[in-house]
């Protein structure tokens, strides 16, 4: 068993007692001590970003001189060379980071649930846990229902309404693009996909569930392994333990290479991503005359995003765990850049947990159980988006829900967040769910035919930008969650690692 392994996982005698590693030994550290990096990861990821952006828009600007602007340029931007080069470089960054995901989640979840359930500590970590998620999810949803309430971005100025089937079935094409990567049959979401979810807590089989991205399934069996493992005593005991922590370690050894190559793996995403946006909806008529609504549309979910992000969570990290908000930020920085570029929390995942240990002082204890439970199933964001979206989509056709039929939407937004994955566009699965429910309750209400899920192609196309804002809050929430739970656990010395010696900070 490694120094670092036992220090962070094994039973802690006294619950408040600090069990902060010191940092895993990495090819790039070992045997070198602390020392300070030229230029600090956060700025040089920052600058992957704005590099990555003014090449995109390059290429993208480049694509529509050549067609004329007219939307032929997106077919043209995707086969210029260094596009393809772009999306290579960001392919192979993104599967890097998501290779080591499941052994990352798997281990980290066991080692967790081992250590604090062999402190009996288990039901009250757990039921802070998921107060924090279900507080928090449920404050920004409220967020996101008053300001759609306040700004209306679906209600039409004039007599007719914003939206109709027939303009909305001028986005099938994006609509049935998005449902084949999003793997839906048949075009439409399954009415029992909430139900799914449930389903998907117990896998049937974890070869099947780890190939098939349910996390949730993998997160609960990994727990019960956890739980069990603290009771298995003697040798088999301490043999599976190391086992689990040999695998940690190599985790971490590699998530510290990947993130090294941040910085070019994010300007390669966001290369792309603007890229291929800016060719595609530049030219395109379609949206003149939805243009007023998207646009309000959009900034209600950003503005909604901001309140929850700049005013709510940092208030819980002020008030609940007595930490500085602003130096939290500061140590949040790579994992909020990289969720913004891959749109994927569980991509981000191995970041989170490196700047919530490293760059927060978080011990490894407390950020190993409540991080990977996070990324899947506490998104604050995504769970605020999916409730202004179906309601925006609901004024777009020229219907108000009274209000029970809103507070459905609140609790099917809070649940069905739960089960979304934490990858890109996840959400407007739930969406569809959550329309198809409310577009019954109108039709029987109103006695009309009303097809609200159509409605849901125009937020394919822009999509893109508010999963970017949406996964950056959802996976700032978790972390917020880490520090508060480690807070109340009697961690006092947060933040303390965020010094020129600290790996990622320096
Ligand atoms: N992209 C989001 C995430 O990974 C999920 C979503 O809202 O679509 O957290």
């Amino acid at each position: 068993m490694t120094e670092s392994s036992k220090a962070s996982h094994q039973s802690d005698p006294s619950p408040a007692s600090k069990d902060t590693p010191p940092p895993p030994p990495s090819a790039s550290n070992r045997g070198q001590g602390p020392r300070r990096e030229r230029f600090p990861l956060h700025w040089q990821i920052l600058i992957g970003l704005i590099i990555g952006g003014l090449l995109g828009w390059l290429s993208g600007w480049l694509a529509l001189r050549r067609t004329g602007w007219t939307t032929e340029a997106a077919d043209v931007v995707v086969e210029r060379l260094e596009y393809i080069f772009y999306q290579l470089v960001g392919d192979l960054f993104l599967s890097a980071l998501f290779v080591i995901v499941i052994p990352l989640i798997t281990t980290s979840i066991i080692l967790a649930v081992n250590n604090i359930a062999s402190r009996s500590r288990f039901g009250i970590i757990g039921l802070k846990t998921i107060a924090y998620y279900l507080s928090t999810s449920t404050i920004a949803i409220l967020i996101g229902l008053v300001l759609v309430n306040t700004i209306q971005p679906g209600v039409s100025s004039g007599p007719e309404p914003l939206l109709t089937a027939e303009q909305a079935e001028r986005f099938e094409g994006e609509r049935q693009d998005m449902e084949r990567r999003l793997g839906l049959p048949e075009g439409r979401a399954e009415g029992t996909a909430f139900l799914n979810t449930i389903r998907d807590m117990v896998p049937r089989n974890l070869v099947v569930a780890a190939a098939t991205n349910n996390i949730l399934g993998l997160i609960i069996v990994s727990m019960v392994v956890g739980f069990f493992l603290s009771r298995l005593k003697g040798r088999q005991g301490e043999v599976l333990t190391d086992f689990f922590e040999a695998i940690y370690s190599i985790t971490l050894s590699i998530t510290h290479v990947i993130i090294r190559l941040a910085p070019i793996g994010v300007a390669a995403l966001i290369a792309t991503t603007i890229a291929l946006n800016y060719a595609r909806l530049a030219p395109d008529d379609r949206f003149i005359d939805l243009l007023r609504g998207i646009l309000l549309f959009s900034a209600t979910v950003v503005g909604a995003l901001l309140l929850h992000f700049g005013l709510v969570l940092p208030l819980i990290l002020y008030f609940v765990g007595g930490i500085n908000p602003f130096k939290y930020y500061h140590a949040m920085a790579p994992a909020l850049m990289t969720a913004f570029s891959t749109a994927s929390s569980a991509a981000t995942l191995p970041l989170t947990m490196k700047c919530v240990e490293e760059r927060a002082g978080v011990s490894r204890k407390t950020s190993s159980f409540v991080l990977p439970l996070g990324a899947t199933v506490n998104m604050d964001g995504t769970a605020l988006y999916e409730c202004v979206a179906a309601i925006f989509i609901v004024q777009a056709f020229g219907y108000q829900l009274d209000f029970m039929q809103q507070l459905f939407v609140v609790v099917v937004a809070l649940l069905t967040s739960i089960g979304v994955a934490g990858v890109p566009s996840a959400s407007l699965v739930a969406i569809l769910v959550i329309l198809q429910s409310v577009g019954r309750q109108l039709e029987a209400q109103h006695g009309v035919v009303i097809p609200l899920e159509t409605g849901v192609a125009i937020l394919f196309v822009f999509d893109r930008f508010l999963d970017m804002c949406r996964t950056a809050v959802n996976i700032f929430s978790d972390s917020c969650g880490a520090a508060v739970i480690a807070r109340t656990e009697g961690e006092t010395d947060l933040l303390v690692a965020v010094s020129p010696s600290s790996k990622l900070a320096s």
